[in-house]
């Protein structure tokens, strides 16, 4: 058990570290006088964080009239994250510094439910980011996966409805394969940490994230923290009814509001109407809706249960902002107006005066920072963990 000083001075140097994370380019003075610490305890504890690599120094600040003063940064070249993610028709994954800069990206449409073949295009990513990387004091710290379906705050995938996995232990597969800490989350929980973190959300304290790709999963910033629920599984609204009695969803239910508003139900409908299934992809029929009425229809109709999906959001959680991300933000400018339509005529007035509606500017990579964001954060708890 660590003594009561050890514990005293872990915790002050983990106080302090994320001060020169949130405020840096800052001094020693600067850091004693916010954090209400001695200038003596700043300095010892600031040179064994030097020592060890996570922050440094750079030239000198502005002075307040004495000596100008060495200002401190945090080191994000300390080591770097990998953050994977899964999704039923693609997997992309980046490689980042430990601030979550993305320093390479990898992505690639991967169409399969074969949990095997998942884990080996999933290897072959990682080993070509680890193939390019240089070598750093902390090296690897992490990898975080983030997955369209139920995962507990254990870190195991309980079920993969739109991926029909038989199998799901990949946390135990890449703690073996790679010997560093794997963090597993819901991808739509990381993507609204993700906003959160390094998005267009750092500011708000109540926003909802909702992330469309062949599934809809949400995830709900509350409070100014990620709210998960008992078990972990909040957010799974791509299951909530929108229309009684209406399609089949896998989920075993009828009317979900993701077989009305996903990418899915986008493709579905297109083929629906003629368009050749080969070539039947988001990407394809963004570009078709130029010329096709019937495709530009499609969208319409995916607007319009987009829009009757967030009216029940917003009427619940009187959220400042609905941030619409994954796969179908590329489409913002074909579902915008039909969706604000739909918002405009159904939501209680007062609730909708006060909430943004906006597409993710992160596309696809909102659930990558998350995840990135987690790694990093857990990282940091375990280096300056102490069992008391
Ligand atoms: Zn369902």
């Amino acid at each position: 058990m660590a003594s009561y000083q050890q514990t005293v001075k872990l915790t002050n140097k983990m106080i302090i570290l994320n001060a020169i994370r949130k405020y840096e380019p800052i001094s020693r003075a600067e850091l004693a006088q916010t954090l209400n610490l001695t200038k003596a305890t700043v300095s010892t504890l600031v040179d064994e964080l030097i020592d060890d690599h996570y922050c440094y120094q750079i030239g000198l600040g502005e002075s307040s009239g004495g000596r100008r003063p060495l200002m401190l940064k945090f080191n994000e070249r300390a080591g770097y994250t990998i953050s994977i993610d899964i999704g039923v028709n693609y997997v992309v994954g980046v490689l980042t510094d430990l601030r979550g800069t993305i320093i390479e990206k990898f992505f690639q449409p991967f169409n399969t439910h074969d949990f095997t073949k998942t884990v080996m295009e999933v290897t072959r990513v990682i080993d070509h980011f680890l193939s390019t990387t240089a070598k750093t004091p902390y090296g690897l710290i992490g990898i975080g996966f983030g997955i369209p379906g139920l995962v507990n705050t254990e870190n195991d995938i309980l079920i993969t409805p739109n991926l029909d996995w038989r199998q799901s232990n990949l946390k135990d597969i890449f703690t073996e394969q790679y010997g560093v800490p794997v963090i597993i989350e819901n991808e739509a929980n990381a993507g609204a940490y993700g906003e959160k973190t390094y998005g267009s959300a750092q500011d708000l304290n109540h926003f909802i994230y909702v992330s469309i790709g062949i599934g809809i999963g949400v995830g709900l910033i509350l409070n100014n923290e990620l709210f998960r629920g008992t078990n972990g599984f909040t957010g799974e609204m791509g299951h909530m009814i929108v229309k009684a009695d209406g399609l089949s969803c896998r989920c075993g239910s009828k009317g979900c509001w993701e077989m009305y508003a996903s990418e899915m139900a986008l493709l579905n409908m297109c083929a629906a109407q003629g368009e050749s299934l080969s070539d039947v992809t988001l990407e394809a029929m963004i570009e078709r809706a130029e010329t096709s009425d019937q495709v530009k229809d499609a969208f319409n109709q995916t607007a319009h249960y987009l829009g009757i999906g967030i009216n029940n959001i917003i009427n619940t959680f009187n959220p400042e902002k609905i941030i619409i991300g994954n796969r179908l933000a590329k489409a913002e400018h074909l579902l915008k107006n039909e969706l604000e339509q739909v918002i405009a005529t159904q939501t209680l007035t007062h609730l909708r005066k006060s909430v943004d509606i906006t597409f993710s500017q992160q596309h696809q990579h909102a659930t990558l920072l998350g995840m990135t964001a987690f790694t990093i954060e857990q990282f940091l708890e375990r280096q300056f963990y102490t069992d008391e």
